[in-house]
């Protein structure tokens, strides 16, 4: 199955559930808008090199398009294509006004100097040219991609409108730095959002975070950022790993101390808090928490039978195959969907959208209270219908309910043009 026809059959199992209507089902099974483009690119040698970049745009019945840019080799339009349409049912779910989109560049970041990253970056801009904007669709961060390269897309946004529009053009993108309209509490949006979504999980079970134990896979932005977080309120970080490596230490690793050491070495294989174990082993580590945070797919037929945890927290977009999702239900691990427990991220994007709008910089308890809500409020419904509809151990497709009941409010009130 392609990640696309993954990301369908997700929300169709809901949609038959619920007998959605099967013209609605029809406009959600493809998206509005695929743009491709390709663009050359000077690099620092003097030569060009010609980049190919993918903007879809899924649904917008809720508002204007949203969601991140990821810049990675193996970036596709199958890809793209999946992800645009998890953003759609993540922002009707958490019941933000925004539809959902997605981005990317066919590129690997690492092998790029600063100058260069920022070429790539401003020619894409300005490829995507009128298809993104403040009130059309609003990018963001996503893997491989950071503040800076927002601020850069902002930029050349800017530059690209009349000089009398061009404040009002700061929210074409969110996750930008403070001092360029970025909101805080940005930067750890996406981990707090997971965060939350776990307490109201523990909440419902009587689990205790001190001491509770858990393992990360991908110690990247979402990734080191919940672990922080869990730390903070107790927990011990067994395992944490990157693209490079995995380490292993039953008496807890300090995710300060391992951010410090990838800053410097990139591979967490010699930090020395903790040893170094087959990629493998990450899943076969008895915890109370698994949170993957790198990338789709990632637990499978082959490894879910291997996973000894109570809760599976998905900060990563797919990281869960149908195949596992079945594996892991038959034994009793509950789930926390990827497009309830990521969530964050999009959520405090909303908030930097609408703080530029109004011109205001909201303090961080603030950010902090309204992700909270929005995201346990997600939460508990998510719940509800997943009582409603007696799907027991299936919060994926309770997910989808709550999303799709939303949508097709919107699809039955306005209905469709002519
Ligand atoms: P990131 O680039 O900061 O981190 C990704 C991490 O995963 C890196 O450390 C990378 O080395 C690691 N990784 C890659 N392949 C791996 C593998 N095979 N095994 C172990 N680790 C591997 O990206 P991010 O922004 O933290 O995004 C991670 C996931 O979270 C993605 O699925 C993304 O779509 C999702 N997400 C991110 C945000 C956000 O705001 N950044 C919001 C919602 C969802």
């Amino acid at each position: 199955m392609s990640l696309y026809e993954i990301a369908q059959n997700q929300w169709k199992r809901a949609a038959e559930l619920m007998e959605l209507e099967p013209w609605i089902t029809t406009i959600l099974s493809e998206p509005k808008n695929e743009i491709r483009v390709n663009f050359p690119v000077l690099m620092d040698d003097g030569h060009y090199r010609l980049f190919k970049g993918y903007r879809v745009q899924h649904n917008n019945i809720l508002g204007p398009y949203k969601g991140g840019i990821r810049y990675h080799p193996q970036v596709d339009i199958d890809e793209v294509k999946a992800l645009a349409s998890w953003m759609a049912f993540k922002c009707a779910l958490t019941n933000l006004p925004l539809g959902g989109a997605k981005g990317g560049v066919e590129i690997d970041p690492k092998q790029h100097s600063n100058g260069e990253l920022m070429r790539v970056t401003r020619r894409f801009a300005h490829a995507l040219g009128e298809n993104i904007g403040p009130d059309y669709d609003i990018p963001a961060p996503d893997v491989g991609t950071n503040s800076q390269t927002m601020v850069w897309m902002m930029d050349t946004h800017i530059n690209s409108t009349s000089a009398h529009n061009r404040f009002a053009m700061r929210g074409v993108v969110t996750g930008k730095t403070l001092t360029c309209g970025g909101s805080l509490g940005r930067d750890k949006a996406t981990a707090q959002g997971t965060v939350f979504t776990l307490e109201s999980w523990a909440e419902r079970r009587g689990f205790n975070f001190d001491g509770a134990t858990f393992v990360v896979q991908g110690f990247g932005n979402a990734g080191s950022w919940t672990a922080k977080l869990l730390c903070e309120k107790g927990a011990k970080l067994l395992a944490a790993s990157n693209s490079r490596g995995v380490v292993y230490n039953d008496k807890g690793i300090d995710p300060d101390a391992l951010l410090a050491y990838l800053a410097k070495h990139r591979d967490p294989s010699g930090f020395p808090g903790a040893e170094s174990i087959p990629d493998k082993q990450l899943w076969q580590i008895k915890a109370d928490i698994l949170v993957p945070a790198a990338f789709e797919s990632q637990i499978d037929g082959s490894n879910a039978g291997d996973i000894d945890v109570k809760v599976i927290a998905e900060a990563a977009n797919g990281p869960t195959t149908p195949a596992a999702d079945n594996v892991l239900r038959d034994k009793g691990i509950t789930i926390i969907p990827d497009i309830l427990c990521n969530a964050g991220g999009v959520i405090v994007s909303y908030f930097e959208w609408v703080q530029n709008k109004n011109s205001e910089q909201w303090v961080l308890e603030e950010v902090d209270r309204k992700l909270r809500r929005l995201i346990t409020t997600a939460f508990d419904e998510a719940e509800e219908a997943g009582k409603r509809y007696d799907l027991g151990q299936d919060t994926r497709t309770a997910v989808y309910i709550v999303a799709l009941e939303r949508m097709r409010r919107a699809y039955l009130d306005r209905g469709i043009f002519p």
